[in-house]
C-alpha cells in the first residue's frame, strides 16, 4: 500500500464506552476528523455498569436525560446492613431528586444508553465504525523514539491518526501493549480489580413502584454490606430500572480467590438472603453479565500519555470505588480532557509525549483527580480492616434488633444483654483503629 492509499484521520478512538465517545463527540464538534472503533456490535453491546453519573454529560448535551434512553432517575437512596437472618437500613433522598437535573444520578441500561449516546457523537460527525477489534497499535521510529502512528484491526485493516486515544475499558489489552512497547511508567502500586456481577430481573413496573413504595417514574439505589458477602472487599446493589431491577455486587478478585469463593456463589447467596428474596420476589432474570472494574484507585494510575496516545476512562484505572462507586463520570471527564489536549495538540501540529503531557496536567487539576486523591487510601483501608465490611456491619444489626427485642424481659436486662452480645468477639482496640481508618472511606 503507499501512502496514498493510507487512511488518514485527525484522530483515532479505540473503544466505544462513555470514555471513547465523551472524546470522539468533542473532537467532532470542533470539525476533527475522528474515527471511533468499537469492538461489539454496536457501542454498548458489550457494556455493563451500575448507575450512570451525568454531571460531565449534561455539560456536553444540556437536559440529556430528556432524550436520553434514562430507565428511573434515583430520586432515593437506601444503605442496607446484612447479618445473616436480619438488617438494618438508612433510607434518605430529597424531593429536589425528582426534578431536573435529578441530582444527575440516573439508572439506565448500558447497552441502550451507550447506544444513544453513539448516535449523538455520529450526528456530531466522527466516523463510528462498530463491530471491530483493534488488535494493535502501529508504532513508527526505532526504539527509544517510537511514537503511535495509528492502529491495526484484527482484519488486517489499518488507519492513521497523529493520535490515538485508548478508552478501551478495565480488559485493555491495546493500552496494556502501548504501555509495555513504550514503556510508561505503571501506578506507586499494583492495579488491583474487582469483579462486578449484574443481573437484570424483570419486574411488572406497578409491582417494581409499590413493592418500593415509589411514585411512578421515579427510582431507588440500594447499597448492601455484610453477610452475603463473606468477609470480601465488596459489597451488592439494587437499582430499580423502569421494568426491572438489577442486582448485582462487586468484589474484589483477590478476595475472592483467598475466600475460594466464586461470583456465582456469591450472587446465589446475595439473592437467597431473606432481604434480598422479599426485594425480587417473583421476578424473571432477563440478563447476566459479569466485567472487571480497575479499583486500585490513585496509586495505581501510571503514566496516561506517550508520543502519540493517551489513556482515558477505565483503561487508565480512574475508578472512584470509595462509598460513591463512580466510574462513567470519570471515564468521560478524562474523555472530555483528553480530546481539547488533542484539540490543542492538532491545532500546533505537535502530538509528542511532552505537549500531550498536558491531558495529566488537566486530569491533575480537575475534581476527578482530586476525588481519587482523597480516597487512595480506600484499597489499602479495606484490605487491612476487612472487619468493616463484614463483622461491623453485622453487630451494628444484631445491637439494634437486640435492643428492640420485646419478650417479657426488663428494659435493663435487654440493653444489658445486647451490649454484650454486641462487645462479644469484639476487641474494643480493632474497633477503635478501624473506625479511625473507616474516615478515609468517605
Ligand atoms: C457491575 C458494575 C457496576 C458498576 N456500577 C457503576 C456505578 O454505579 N456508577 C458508575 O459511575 N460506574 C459504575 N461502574 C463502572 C463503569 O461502568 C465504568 O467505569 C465505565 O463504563 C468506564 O467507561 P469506559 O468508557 O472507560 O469503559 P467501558 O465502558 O468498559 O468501554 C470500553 C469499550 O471499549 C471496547 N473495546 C475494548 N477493547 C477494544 C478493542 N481492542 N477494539 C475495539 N473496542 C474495544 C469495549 O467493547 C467497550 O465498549 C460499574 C461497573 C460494573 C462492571
Amino acid at each position: 500500500m503507499t501512502n496514498d492509499d493510507q487512511v488518514r484521520m485527525d484522530c483515532i478512538v479505540v473503544g466505544g464506552g462513555p470514555a471513547g465517545l465523551t472524546a470522539a463527540l468533542v473532537l467532532a464538534r470542533a470539525g476533527r476528523q475522528v474515527l471511533l472503533i468499537e469492538r461489539g456490535e454496536y457501542c454498548g453491546a458489550k457494556n455493563v455498569g451500575g448507575l450512570l453519573y451525568g454531571t460531565v454529560l449534561d455539560r456536553l448535551i444540556p437536559e440529556f436525560y430528556r432524550s436520553a434512553p434514562i430507565e428511573r432517575p434515583v430520586t432515593r437512596r437506601k444503605l442496607v446492613f446484612l447479618s445473616d437472618d436480619e438488617y438494618a437500613a438508612l433510607q434518605f433522598g430529597r424531593d429536589e431528586w425528582a426534578r431536573p437535573p435529578h441530582n444527575h444520578t440516573f439508572v439506565v441500561h448500558r447497552s441502550q444508553f451507550d447506544r444513544w449516546y453513539s448516535r449523538q457523537v455520529e450526528g456530531a460527525g466522527a466516523n463510528l465504525l462498530e463491530g471491530m477489534l483493534v488488535e494493535d497499535l502501529i508504532y513508527e521510529g526505532t526504539n527509544g523514539h517510537r511514537r503511535v502512528a495509528g492502529v491495526r484491526l484484527r482484519t488486517g485493516e489499518e488507519f492513521f491518526a497523529p493520535i490515538v486515544i485508548l478508552a478501551d475499558g478495565a480488559n485493555c489489552l491495546v493500552s496494556e501493549a502501548a504501555r509495555r512497547t513504550l514503556g510508561l511508567k505503571p501506578g506507586r502500586v499494583r492495579q488491583e480489580y474487582a469483579v462486578g456481577v449484574k443481573e437484570i430481573l424483570g419486574l411488572p413496573r406497578e409491582v417494581l413502584e409499590e413493592r418500593f413504595e415509589l411514585d411512578p417514574g421515579q427510582g431507588l439505589a440500594v447499597d448492601f454490606f455484610g453477610a452475603p458477602f463473606r468477609g470480601l472487599i465488596g459489597g451488592g446493589f439494587l437499582y430499580t430500572a423502569g421494568e426491572s431491577l438489577h442486582l448485582g455486587f462487586a468484589a474484589r478478585i483477590q478476595s475472592l480467590v483467598r475466600a475460594g469463593l466464586s461470583p456465582h456463589e456469591v450472587m446465589e447467596a446475595f439473592k437467597a438472603h431473606p432481604v434480598v428474596r422479599r426485594m425480587i420476589r417473583g421476578s424473571e432474570l432477563l440478563e447476566y453479565s459479569a466485567h472487571m472494574i480497575p479499583e486500585g484507585g490513585y496509586d495505581a494510575i501510571g503514566d496516561l500519555h506517550g508520543p502519540g496516545v493517551m489513556i482515558v476512562g477505565d483503561a487508565a484505572g480512574l475508578v472512584n470505588m470509595s462509598l460513591y462507586k463512580e466510574g462513567t463520570n470519570l471515564a468521560m471527564e478524562s474523555g472530555l480532557q483528553a480530546a481539547q489536549t488533542a484539540l490543542e495538540a492538532l491545532q500546533a501540529g505537535d502530538a509528542t509525549a511532552e505537549r500531550l503531557a498536558a491531558y495529566r496536567r488537566r486530569l491533575d487539576q480537575s475534581w476527578l483527580m482530586e476525588d481519587l486523591r482523597r480516597f487512595r487510601h480506600v484499597p489499602e483501608v479495606l484490605e487491612t480492616s476487612p472487619d468493616l465490611l463484614d463483622l461491623y456491619p453485622r453487630k451494628v444489626v444484631r445491637l439494634l434488633t437486640s435492643f428492640f427485642q420485646v419478650d417479657g424481659r426488663s428494659k435493663t436486662e435487654v440493653q444489658r444483654d445486647a451490649w454484650r452480645a454486641f462487645r462479644d468477639q469484639l476487641s474494643l482496640w480493632r474497633a477503635a483503629r478501624d473506625l479511625f481508618r473507616a474516615r478515609k472511606l468517605f
